[in-house]
């Protein structure tokens, strides 16, 4: 089969690579029908995190189940399938309170942008679809096995509430899915923060009322001037910086809440500085798999369309040029079909 490997930074490449098989009773093994290129793949791609050696490369995926291990009993083969970028048994202590991401026996599907994907622990991992989604719902079916999830995960984090203010800190895929999120929550006022035209749109159709593109001292004075000089109820944090999350703790007010969400790179919070704030801060890669029943719903209902964040469409083998693209952010988010 064709699969993606990172041979080092900037260095990406689609090679012939054995398919996967089950390798254990819980296992599934899916042929994918899309899956795209995520922010965090950059920062191998950018050498900020390092790779020793050639691997494969990829964490979201939607796609049609090919083969099952034998304990496997929720999904069957045939059915189109999406799951969380971890997997995760579902029943554990960690997941049954909603913290799928933290799973007690938690595994990492990786070698998404391939062919085909061996899913460790597809019960408590995938979510079958009903029927075949149309061609027109993939992109945002897709975007629920990260993007969106994680979008979501930070408005709740944030404790956005209806007729709440919330700011969105960064418009990536993340932050303009974490739009869609805090207005789904119910948030009556949504600040996006960017600097960029087309994300700017693009987050004024998915629900924000304001545009903020002012960063650092300027951008907290902003949303301060926009929220009764106090800072807003909720604040999601999509972005991972230092810079960010400062951003995001001084444009909320005392009593908010903060939902972090980007990974945090070198990022040192003042623990003095938060005492004083009253501010509330949760974070954490997204327990995706919580929302995904909740959330597949909101998008085959033709109420959310996450997969607008997927502004170019290559084939697999033209996986290079969606790294490219997404470094040189001339794209949000890359989708690629195999
Ligand atoms: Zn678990």
């Amino acid at each position: 089969m064709r699969a993606t490997i990172i041979h080092g930074p900037g260095d990406i490449r689609v090679e012939n690579a054995p398919e996967p098989k089950i390798t254990a009773a819980t296992d599934a093994v899916i042929r994918t029908v899309a899956t795209c290129v995520c922010g965090s793949d950059l920062w191998s791609y950018r050498g900020i995190n390092p790779v020793t050696e050639p691997q494969p490369i990829g964490h979201e995926y939607v796609g049609i189940v090919e083969e099952v291990g034998n304990d496997v009993s929720t999904v069957r083969p045939g059915q189109f399938v999406i799951g969380s970028f971890i997997a995760s048994d579902n029943t554990c202590p960690n997941c049954l309170a909603g913290y799928q991401t933290n799973c007690l026996h938690r595994d990492f599907p990786n070698g998404c942008q391939a062919e085909y994907i061996r899913i460790p622990l597809a019960d408590g991992t995938l979510v079958a679809i009903p029927e075949q989604p149309g061609k027109e719902l993939i992109p945002s079916l897709l975007a629920l096995s990260d993007v969106m999830g994680t979008g979501w995960y930070a408005a709740k984090a944030a404790a956005v509430q209806p007729g709440s203010t919330a700011v969105v800190v960064g418009d990536g895929a993340v932050g303009l899915s974490g739009v869609i999120a805090a207005k789904e929550l119910g948030a009556e006022r949504i600040i996006a923060m960017s600097r960029h035209a087309s994300r700017q749109k693009l987050a004024l159709e998915f629900g924000a009322t304001d545009i903020v593109t002012e960063r650092g001292e300027e951008g907290i004075a902003r949303v301060r001037a926009l929220t009764n000089g106090v800072g807003a109820d909720s604040v999601l944090e999509c972005v991972g910086t230092q810079q960010s999350m400062q951003q995001a703790l001084q444009s909320t007010r005392p009593g908010g809440s903060v939902g972090f969400v980007g990974m945090p790179h070198d990022v040192q919070i003042d623990g003095q500085q938060l005492f004083f704030s009253h501010v509330g801060l949760r974070g954490g890669p997204a327990p995706v798999r919580a929302y995904l029943p909740d959330l597949i719903e909101r998008v085959l209902s033709g109420r959310i369309n996450p997969g607008k964040v997927f502004d170019l469409t290559l084939s697999l083998d033209e996986v290079a040029e969606g790294y490219k693209a997404m470094d040189e952010r001339r794209a949000i988010k890359a989708l690629l079909r195999p």
